[in-house]
């Protein structure tokens, strides 16, 4: 027998301390899931599909805050700029200077995280710590008005080897107390760390993520058909 939605995440929220967000992944899962955990208190939700994400805003609760935790391309920025709460894989120019104009066209601020790649996969998205210095020290960069950077965001590699993804881990906590002193010092908004899913979110909380996106631990598995 599977356990439902909400004994999952009673479960999850046990294990995760009270300065740490959730973020409940519910990519390809139907509203009535989501809305079970809404019915335990939860409000943070992770998406990684723009038009997904759309469509469960229009029919959802209003309070509930969205995050679009996938790759995002830069022609669906338009989709969810007016009501996104946060952005968490930016790992391009490109993509920011798009979604800073969004925000700015709805009059809004849209927060953002920095994707670094900590994975020994190839095939992950994300910056490294001098594409990162490029960006940031950008003028382009120093002319968006509409978005705040909170922070960054990673994932690490898809193995057993908790060792391994711990080094991961770490690796990104250091990036972000580098940046941190290099360039957001007085920058009050640079403050999260996102990174565990639910394989290795216990271990990420270990090694000082602030946000843990968790989503087949609460929701099963996902079928894609
Ligand atoms: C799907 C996804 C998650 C959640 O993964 P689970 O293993 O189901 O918890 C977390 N982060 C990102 C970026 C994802 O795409």
């Amino acid at each position: 027998m599977m356990n439902s939605v909400s004994e999952n995440l009673k479960k999850i929220l046990e294990t995760i301390p009270s300065n740490v967000k959730l973020v409940a992944v519910s990519k390809t899962k139907p509203n009535e899931a989501i809305t079970e955990a809404y019915n335990l208190g939860q409000r943070v939700f992770g998406e990684n599909k723009a038009l997904e994400l759309l469509a469960k805003y229009e029919t959802l609760p209003k309070d509930i805050e969205w995050h679009f935790i996938g790759h995002l391309q830069t022609n669906k920025v338009k989709y969810i700029a007016p009501f996104v709460h946060m952005i968490h894989a930016v790992d391009s120019l490109k993509l920011l200077k798009e979604i800073d104009k969004a925000a700015a066209a709805s009059n809004r601020i849209i927060n953002c995280l920095l994707q670094f790649h900590i994975a020994s996969e190839e095939t992950k998205f994300g910056l490294d710590i001098d594409e990162a210095t490029l960006l940031l020290t950008s003028a382009e960069f120093a002319s968006f008005a509409n978005i705040h950077i909170c922070g960054i965001m990673g994932m690490a590699t898809n193995t057993d080897n908790k060792e391994q993804v711990r080094k991961e881990f770490l690796n990104l906590k250091d990036i972000f107390e580098t940046l941190k002193t290099r360039y957001f010092l007085n920058d009050k908004n640079f403050k999260e760390i996102s990174m565990g899913m639910s394989g290795d979110y216990l271990i990420a909380i270990e090694c000082g993520s602030t946000m843990v996106r968790v989503g087949s631990s609460i929701f099963g598995e996902r079928i894609y058909l």
